[in-house]
């Protein structure tokens, strides 16, 4: 079967997706965007009698992000003619219109069981022949298709975008053991000379293989961090600008991910492993309490760092 990608959707629309969505745009595909939206009207909207159907209501609601992805400098949408190729909706609302899409990108929370139940869902209306992928940072992607019609396994993979995914080349591919070669080498081609990626194939190992060093490097950096009493200036310093990387490799990086996000990718590892390799994976307390006091980084305006 020969594939071709002339719409494609995105579920999810935060940090992962909402830059997916616009680097997809960019490139000239179309692009449904879809999340959980919170079902609630502003105090204003309200006051002006609007309705959650209204479109506005839902733009602002689903694509609000993406809209702020026009206003930052450099964009990563780089038209309001781009931002035009993406259609926000609702995943309750608008599921049926995944039967459009050649390719569905699940980028939601990193969790099995939440990513499971889309699957589901997806698996019952996708039309046969539509490639989905996950954007995991390190899940397993048989445990994933695990349960699912062999059509959509034969069509399952991973595709492991790195943020900000308009800048960023590397995409790791990982194929389940279920995914025909036929779509493999299809997303390979494809990630290289449509996305403009630089394809590694990864085996489906936790955090496959630029997470599994990454992590372990982070995690490193910070227990050091903490026996020497090194300042979060002073690490940021030395893995950064310094040593001519374009931005900090340690804390400006754990505030864009998300503490939250990279909490959940050091658990992949933590959950497959034991003994010291395991240790390693734990996440430093400091770094759970600002977790617990929501403190997860550029997406909640405070991490290490205030975002203004
Ligand atoms: P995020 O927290 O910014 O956004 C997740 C989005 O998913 C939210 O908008 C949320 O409302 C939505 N969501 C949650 N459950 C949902 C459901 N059941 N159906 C539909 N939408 C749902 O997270 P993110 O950083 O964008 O991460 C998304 C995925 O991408 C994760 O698997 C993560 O591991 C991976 N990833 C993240 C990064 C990063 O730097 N943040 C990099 C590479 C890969």
């Amino acid at each position: 079967m020969a594939y071709q990608i002339k719409k494609a959707a995105v579920i999810g629309s935060g940090v992962m997706g909402s830059g997916i969505a616009a680097h997809l745009a960019n490139i000239g595909i179309p692009v449904l965007l879809l999340d959980i939206v919170p079902n609630k009207l502003t105090e204003d909207e309200e006051k002006k009698g609007l309705t959650l159907e209204h479109k506005a209501v839902r733009n602002r609601m689903v694509s609000g992000s993406i809209q702020k992805l026009l206003k930052q400098k450099p964009a990563p949408l780089t038209s309001k003619k781009n931002l035009a190729l993406i259609e926000a909706g609702n995943l309750e609302d608008d599921l049926e219109k995944l039967k459009d899409a050649d390719w569905i990108i699940e980028v939601i929370v990193e969790n099995l069981d939440v990513k499971k139940g889309l699957y589901e869902k997806i698996d019952a209306v996708r039309k046969p022949g539509t490639i989905v992928t996950s954007n995991t940072s390190g899940i397993s992607i048989d445990a994933m298709a695990e349960g699912r019609s062999e059509d959509f396994q034969k069509h399952f993979l991973g595709t492991h975008f790195f943020n900000p995914p308009r800048y960023l080349k590397l995409l790791e591919v990982i194929p389940a053991k279920t995914t025909s070669t036929e779509v493999i080498e299809f997303m390979t081609s494809f990630g290289e000379d449509r996305l403009g990626k630089g394809v590694v194939l990864a085996k489906d190992t936790p955090n496959f293989i630029a997470n599994r060093i990454g992590t372990y490097g982070l995690l490193v950096t910070l227990r050091e961090m903490e026996k020497r009493g090194y300042t979060v200036g002073e690490v940021d310093s030395v893995t950064g600008t310094l040593i001519g990387r374009p931005k900090s490799a340690t804390f400006r990086t754990l505030d864009v991910v998300g503490l939250d996000t990279f909490m959940h990718v050091a658990k992949n590892v933590y959950d497959k492993t034991e003994g010291e390799e395991q240790e390693v994976f734990e996440l430093p307390e400091f770094m759970k309490k600002m977790i617990d006091n929501g403190w997860i980084g550029a997406k909640a305006k405070q991490g290490f760092f205030v975002k203004k």
